[in-house]
Order: C-alpha cells, then sequence, then structure tokens
C-alpha cells in the first residue's frame, strides 16, 4: 500500500516508522531480521532501506602495488526490501539514489521494484561519493532529486527512457523526498531550500521524510514555512537518539545540525556511551511524545540497523 493511504487510513493517529541500513557486505541477513523482529510489535505500516553510494577500495597486488577498485559495500537494498516484504507482511521502502546510477539503471531499478509489488520509494541525491569534494552526477545519471521524481513520474504515465516502448502497464509509485528543518548543507539559504523542496513536490512527490532534527521548534517552523509557499503533502518527522559521545561531533559536522544545549550537558556528563544511549533514548521519547500531541502522521526512526533502543522508545510512546 502506498505510504499516503497508510496516512488516511490511519485517520490521524500517529503511526511508527524506521529504517534499516542493508548489512556490510559479507554478513548474514538474519542479523536484519533480528533487529526488525522486535520493532514489529509496534505495527509499522512500512519500513525504509537506504541504499549506500559506491566507494573506492585499494586492492594489495604484492610488490606495494595497489589497484584502485569502485565498489558498493552495503549493496541488495531491493532485495532487502523483497525479503523483510515478503517475511514480516510489511511495505518496504527503497531508496534510490541519482549518485552513482546512469537513468537507464534506476529505471531497471524501478521495473525490478513495481514487479516485486513494491509501492513506495523514496527519491535521493545522495550526498557526493568520498573521493569526491562536491556532488557529481555520472554520465547519463540524475543531478538533483527532482530530475529522479520526474523520471518516476513519468514513468508512473507509461512513459519509459526510450519512446519505442509499446507501454502497456504503467507503475503507480508513492514517491518520498527529503526535506531538511534546518537546512540542507549545501544550501544558501532555508528559503532557497524550501522552494527546491516545493520543486520536488510539484514533480510528483506526495510525502516528505525530515532529515534528524534534535530540536522540535525547527520542525514545527520547517513544516509552517512550507505550508506557507504551498505544499501541502505530509512532512514525516525523522528522529535519531544520540547513542555514542562521538555523535556530538558527528552529527553537526555530517549533518549540519545543532544540538541543542540541554542535551548536550547531558551527554557532556555521561562517563560512558551505555549512559549515553539512556540520555538519546529519553531525549528521543521526549521529542516523539511531543511530536504525537502535536499530531504528525508518523514518527520515522533512524535506526541504523540496531533497533534496542529504538524499541526502548517505542515501548514509551506507541
Ligand atoms: P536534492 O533535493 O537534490 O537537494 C540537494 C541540494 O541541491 C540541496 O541543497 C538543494 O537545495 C539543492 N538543489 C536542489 N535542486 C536544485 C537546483 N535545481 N539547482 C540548484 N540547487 C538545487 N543518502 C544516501 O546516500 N542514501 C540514503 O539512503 C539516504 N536516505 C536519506 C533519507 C532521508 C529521509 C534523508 C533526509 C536523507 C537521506 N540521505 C541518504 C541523504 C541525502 O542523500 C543527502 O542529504 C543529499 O546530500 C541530498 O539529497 P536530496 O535528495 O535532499 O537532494
Amino acid at each position: 500500500m502506498k505510504v499516503s493511504d497508510h496516512i488516511r487510513n490511519a485517520n490521524g493517529k500517529t503511526m511508527f516508522s524506521f529504517e534499516i541500513v542493508p548489512p556490510v557486505k559479507g554478513q548474514n541477513i538474519q542479523d536484519l531480521y533480528d533487529n526488525i523482529e522486535p520493532l514489529m510489535e509496534f505495527n509499522p505500516p512500512f519500513i525504509d532501506v537506504t541504499t549506500s553510494r559506491e566507494e573506492y577500495i585499494y586492492v594489495n597486488k604484492g610488490s606495494g602495488l595497489l589497484e584502485q577498485k569502485v565498489t558498493r559495500m552495503r549493496p541488495g537494498t531491493v532485495g532487502i526490501c523483497a525479503s523483510i516484504k515478503h517475511k514480516f507482511d510489511v511495505d518496504t521502502v527503497p531508496h534510490l539514489l541519482c549518485g552513482g546510477f546512469t537513468r537507464e539503471e534506476t529505471e531497471y531499478v524501478l521495473i525490478d521494484c513495481h514487479y516485486l509489488g513494491i509501492d513506495n520509494v523514496m527519491a535521493l541525491r545522495g550526498d557526493s561519493a568520498k573521493h569526491e569534494q562536491y556532488f557529481k552526477p555520472v554520465n547519463g545519471g540524475n543531478h538533483y532529486a527532482k530530475e529522479l521524481v520526474n523520471q518516476i513520474a513519468d514513468l508512473n504515465k507509461g512513459k519509459y527512457l526510450h519512446e519505442s516502448v509499446d507501454a502497456k502497464h504503467s507503475s503507480n509509485f508513492c514517491i518520498g523526498v527529503a526535506g531538511y528543518p534546518e537546512k540542507h548543507l549545501e544550501s544558501p539559504s532555508m528559503k532557497t531550500d524550501l522552494q527546491h523542496l516545493k520543486d520536488k513536490v510539484d514533480a510528483g512527490a506526495g510525502y516528505v521524510v525530515t532529515q534528524m532534527f534534535f530540536d522540535n521548534q525547527k520542525y514545527f517552523d520547517f513544516v509552517k514555512m512550507a505550508r506557507e509557499i504551498g505544499i501541502t503533502v505530509p512532512i514525516i518527522p525523522g528522529i535519531k537518539p544520540v547513542a555514542v559521545k562521538r555523535h556530538l561531533q558527528i552529527l553537526p559536522q555530517v549533518f549540519s545540525l545543532d544540538l541543542p544545549e540541554n542535551l548536550v550537558k547531558e551527554i557532556e556528563k555521561c562517563t560512558n556511551n551505555k549512559e549515553v544511549r539512556q540520555v538519546g533514548v529519553e531525549w528521543a521519547i521526549d521529542q516523539s511524545k511531543e511530536l504525537i500531541a502535536a499530531g504528525v502522521p508518523l514518527v520515522h526512526y533512524y535506526s541504523m540497523g540496531k533497533s534496542s533502543n529504538i524499541r526502548a522508545i517505542a515501548k514509551e510512546v506507541f
């Protein structure tokens, strides 16, 4: 079922959803199942599965020679979506990236998703690859998420990349896109970033999932500004519980966001990461309760593949 239909059918009741990351190549999918299982009690209408950018690795060829190879360390997004859908009878949402994919490859992934009965896809640009300073699409790839939304919306109308296709049947994907309550790090201003979000929605996105934030007021202000410029689709808040002390540096650096002073103080008092996890869980519980009281359609949790802290939050909140 489409995410937009799940939201409509919930009749204003806030739902629980979460995102997982595919295992690193060579790992067992059972570990992923073991982390999903304890969360199914909270009836997620869908589970998101991320896609990772390709990266360079260096293979030792002996005699001091290193060969550079391009690889994707966490492949399998669509396969994982299909297996989770089948095993847990839940909708899954694969993340599709512009970065690292030609439009042709994207079309094949979309066709796979359609054949697998996947009704939703999240359309994202992706970050710049680790070896690049700025985002660069591959030759023949989409540059911005909006172009990817256009491609998916075209496919929904039976319009394939090559006009020679005699389309007798079309897909009907519900498209999610990313929004940034504290502005995307590359954007010159909040206003510009919001306009680009509106462009994605106008191109056919049916809902927005936000980047993580730790101060609910940032989300409430963002939703207000989005509504003022005519973005009417659901805006789902994304929540990540802080789990390790290093997050104090990593989260602002990677996601260009602020951590509230009270949260920083509580984390700094912790003498080990077990205590940090507890602070993170309690903060996320308070955030979730306030968001639910404000009537958000879902609270979406970034699990990073580990479920124990998300379960601790969900038990208190849902
Ligand atoms: P876009 O919407 O294309 O925006 C990127 C930047 O370009 C913004 O600054 C925007 O303002 C600007 N822009 C947009 N259009 C134009 C234009 N026409 N001209 C000039 N500037 C423009 N990353 C992954 O690698 N894998 C994932 O699975 C993944 N999942 C995510 C899930 C969520 C909910 C979120 C919030 C992020 C996720 N990301 C993921 C991270 C995301 O890929 C990065 O934040 C990326 O840098 C931007 O992606 P986007 O889709 O928002 O890009």
